[in-house]
């Protein structure tokens, strides 16, 4: 790290934090460290490692030293005390209901969530004797008056895959603080260039990797960050004996890679998505954009105090609803249909088919999506290629009555 009395920034951080390329032969990236075991000079210093009196690794489903360097470093850019990777975003967010949550134990959620965390609280958890109940935290005060005294934690993204609803985070921290509940809010969207939980009050941030924090589409990963007291629980209940997830050093070292461009990569995807929504907006063929920085996003004024810029994910109705997103979905060249999110590469895909088919079409009703909504991972290729091709494919819905021009000009984007 640069010798300078200052914090270093996130850029600076992201690229050098944890790391002393002096240690590794000067090495500018840090070695991958691929072992499972890590030997004992004596059995005197296993017995100690093992006891936790003295520092050092032991097995690489509890630590290792490429992971660690990923581990100081998320927990720096979130400015939480510690963090543990994962193997997969699921793996981290069920390494800490695992880990804090038991029989008996409530755990409140928002009314939208990722598929499988939905899928796990509505399908699966009441067979451990632990109740999920879900809230619209769009209104904190839908959360106020739910939480009780056996609400252990309370589960929130925002925005909320994959409708883009915000929960007002600072609001809901302080009500589970006054109720003695722990605020896990998954930062998967954000990241924490542009938000962190933490700093609102939230207790606990978890992540898939796999999308924005690794951000090239080639890797499955997930991270927690909180206290040091409860990234030691979590490592060494629910990753050391109840799921596993532990990451793999090699992972360890891509997402280490792709953290180093992340603030770059977030500042294009947010800066192309916000003239995407607009565009969108404004055709003949949608009947809704959901993205925060729309002035028809009701939690506009939110998203502006809680995140740095407004994210790369916009979600679309079609105003001929199911088939013509799927028509659309099948006009589209450069965005290529596939699930998961924050890759180089433009994704588009149907929640109610693909990352959601975990909700019923009640609990879609419910929960609040459509089965004709779309969600869109805004990448990096050229503004003009993405909008081309989105908008072309919406043409071709109406006919060729609705068309509009191409946009041509190649140097307007602005990072
Ligand atoms: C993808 C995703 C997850 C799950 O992460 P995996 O790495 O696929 O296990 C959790 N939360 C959100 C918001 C996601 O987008």
């Amino acid at each position: 790290m640069p010798k300078t009395a200052h914090k270093p920034g996130f850029a600076t951080r992201a690229i050098h934090h944890a790391y002393d390329p002096a240690l590794y032969h000067g090495a500018l990236n840090p070695p991958v460290f691929l072992t499972s075991t890590f030997g004992f000079d004596s059995v005197q210093t296993g017995a100690d490692r093992f006891a936790g009196e003295a520092e050092g690794f032991i097995y690489s489903r509890v630590g290792n030293p490429t992971v660690s360097i990923l581990e100081s470093r998320l927990a720096s850019l979130e400015e939480g005390e510690a963090a543990l990777a994962t193997s997969s975003g699921m793996g981290a967010i069920s390494a800490v209901i695992w880990s804090l949550v038991g029989s008996g134990d409530e755990i409140l959620a928002d009314k939208t969530l990722y598929g499988c965390t939905f899928g796990l609280l509505e399908h699966h958890i009441h067979r451990f004797g632990i109740t999920a109940r879900f809230v619209d935290m769009t209104n904190p005060e839908n959360l106020r008056a739910a939480i009780s005294p056996r609400t252990r934690m309370v589960i929130t993204e925002s925005p909320s895959n994959p409708n883009m609803r915000l929960a007002d985070i600072a609001v809901v921290a302080e009500i589970c603080r006054q109720a003695g509940a722990l605020l896990v809010v998954d930062n998967t969207y954000c990241t924490p260039y542009l938000q962190r939980p933490l700093g609102l009050g939230a207790d606990i941030v978890v992540h898939s990797a796999t999308k924005y924090l690794g951000g090239h589409g080639d890797l499955i990963a997930g991270a927690v960050v909180a206290s040091r007291e409860h990234i030691d629980l979590i490592r060494s209940t629910g990753i050391k004996e109840l799921n596993g997830a532990c990451i793999s050093a090699f992972d360890a070292f891509l997402v280490l890679r792709g953290l180093k461009t992340l603030n770059l990569r977030m500042d294009r995807h947010c800066a192309t998505a916000a003239r995407l929504a607009h565009d969108l907006e404004a055709h003949p063929a949608v009947e809704h954009v959901f993205y925060p920085g729309l002035d028809s996003h009701p939690q506009k004024a939110l998203a502006e105090r809680q995140m740095r810029a407004m994210g790369g994910m916009i979600a679309l109705e079609l105003k001929g609803g199911l088939s013509a997103g799927r028509a659309f979905m099948d006009g589209v060249g450069l965005a290529t249909r596939a699930v998961s999110l924050g890759d180089a590469e433009t994704l588009i895909q149907h929640p109610a088919s693909m990352t959601h088919a975990t909700y019923s079409p009640e609990e879609r009703a419910k929960h609040g999506f459509t089965d004709g909504l779309i969600r869109l991972s805004v990448g990096l290729e050229d503004y003009e290629d993405i909008r081309n091709d989105l908008i072309g494919a919406l043409d071709q819905l109406g006919g060729a009555a609705t068309a509009t021009q191409p946009v041509a000009v190649r140097d307007t984007v602005h990072a």
